[in-house]
């Protein structure tokens, strides 16, 4: 059946009369089907390529790495572990149930709703499917609207891999993803921003349907003095630039030790220059610089850069192309606490750097900014590594070293309140699909010793 939207109930039903057979097939039988998931991939890889290009500029190396890289490695992960996630697991049993056994079982949750973002459409549509196929449930994915091309491409990976009541592509806008989210999904995985993230928590909770929520904010990044300069630098250019920005994940503003205010802005600017060319055309020409992904978007960038303009010390880059959706690698030189820039997602190519005296000055500028998806540290100092760890919250993590977190097959990916609920990836992504069961056993009936009526025997053993 093709998967438009006039059929959107009709499909949902479908799904949910194919779970018990989804729930019934084995590991083996599961791992088959993410394997022919992998071979469609590869098979696409070169209409992904070309859709990305379409939608919005995406370098070819960066599809590579962001969003086939990802799903071959999650693809790897779970078909080499899924065996074990999926057998049930003996738990010890506490004294008080002395003669009884415990065990977990996973089982799917059922039917889920998969709701995609822009920036990097392939694997934040197909890594949920992986790990709701693993644990055993259908799904229904709805990509962005803004990558049509890209959308097109999940499509047909999605029907040359899937039959309709297994996963199912839906297409459509705010009234499509509005009459989806009425539906009584077992489990809804969300990925997009804060804002719609509460649309999505309080369309759920309607149905009490549980959630995991991937959702963004501003990721910060301290610099200590101990950094090494140099390998910070190459780092924060690669990470922040990155698909012009546009990463969930990427560093959104820079708190950087004093002791680094003469050299930082511009020694980071002159890695931009030899990264992405040394004047605007040739950095425009780059074809390692995506778009900026629509008009929308665009005005929006441009407005935190017309606003910090007049709030910051000094702009370094700041061409704006609005007919080609291009905006250079900008950095924004400390500007005003209370500057737009300071205080939104930035998802674009801007780059705000504050300076900072103490650490615990930096820490305070993070602590009054919801809880971050990503915080990063560059040092070598390990007494600031922990003073940092041990005196902020964020979804992860990283040291020296920017983004890599997210793709580290063992690690939970996810944020914390503003910037998500829940976890994903590997047996984070299998567990959110999966209801843990608990599952207790009797083999000496000795809990009969303490039912009514009770005698002063019971009284005696209840002493405590
Ligand atoms: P978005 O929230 O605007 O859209 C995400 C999805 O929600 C899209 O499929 C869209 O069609 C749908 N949607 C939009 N408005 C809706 C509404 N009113 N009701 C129901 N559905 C609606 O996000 P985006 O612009 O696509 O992506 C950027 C955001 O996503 C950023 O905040 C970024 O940090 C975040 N993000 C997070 C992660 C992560 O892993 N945590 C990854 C990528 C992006």
């Amino acid at each position: 059946m093709p998967t438009n939207t006039s059929n959107i109930e009709a499909i949902f039903q479908q799904q949910k009369d194919n779970l018990p057979a989804l729930k019934a097939r084995s590991a083996q039988d599961r791992i088959a089907m993410l394997q022919r998931l992998k071979r469609a991939i590869l098979r696409f890889r070169k209409n992904i390529v070309k859709a990305g290009a379409e939608d919005f500029g995406k370098p070819e190396a960066e599809v590579d790495i962001a969003e086939i890289m990802p799903l071959l490695s999650e693809l790897a992960n779970t078909s080499k572990h899924l065996q074990r996630w999926m057998k049930p697991k003996r738990v010890s049993t506490p004294i008080t149930l002395f003669g009884a056994s415990g065990k977990i079982v996973y089982e799917p949750k059922g039917t889920s709703l998969v709701i995609a973002p822009w920036n990097y459409p392939v694997f934040l549509s197909l890594g949920p499917v992986i790990s709701a196929v693993a644990a055993g449930c259908s799904a229904i994915i709805k990509p962005s609207e803004f990558t049509p091309a890209l959308s097109a491409v999940i499509r047909e990976i999605v029907e040359d891999v899937f039959e309709t009541n297994e996963v199912a592509v839906i297409d459509g806008e705010v009234e499509t993803t509005t009459r989806l989210l009425e539906l009584p999904f077992d489990h809804i995985f969300f990925t997009g921003s804060p804002n719609v993230g509460k649309i999505v928590m309080a369309a759920a909770a309607k149905n009490l349907s549980s959630v995991t929520l991937e959702l963004g904010g501003k990721s910060p990044v301290i610099i200590d003095a101990s950094a090494k300069l140099d390998d910070c630098i190459e780092k924060l250019v690669w990470a922040k630039f990155t698909n012009n920005g546009q990463t969930c994940i990427a560093p959104d503003y820079l708190l950087v030790h004093r002791s680094h205010e003469a050299q930082f802005s511009n020694e980071l600017y002159e890695r931009i220059a030899s990264v992405y060319g040394r004047d605007v055309t040739t950095q425009q020409q780059s074809e390692d610089l995506a778009r900026i992904v629509n008009p929308r978007h665009f005005d929006r960038v441009q407005s935190l850069l017309v606003d910090a303009k007049t709030k910051a010390e000094q702009v370094l880059g700041g061409h704006c192309d609005a007919e080609d959706c291009f905006i250079s690698p900008t950095l924004v030189v400390e500007p005003e606490i209370n500057a737009k820039i300071m205080q939104e997602e930035i998802f674009g190519p801007l780059l705000p750097i504050r300076f900072y005296d103490e650490i615990d000055e930096a820490l305070d500028i993070i602590s009054q900014q919801p809880k971050p998806l990503a915080l990063y540290i560059f040092a070598q100092n390990q007494q600031i590594i922990d003073h940092v760890i041990n005196n902020s919250t964020a979804g992860g993590t990283c040291i020296n070293t920017c983004l890599l977190h997210f793709i580290h097959s063992n690690l939970p990916v996810g944020g914390v309140n503003n910037s998500g609920i829940g976890k994903s990836h590997g047996h984070y992504g299998f567990l959110a699909f999966s209801n843990e069961r608990g599952v207790v056993r009797d083999h000496l009936s000795l809990s009969k010793q303490l039912f009514a009526p009770y005698t002063p025997r019971v009284k005696k053993i209840l002493q405590l």
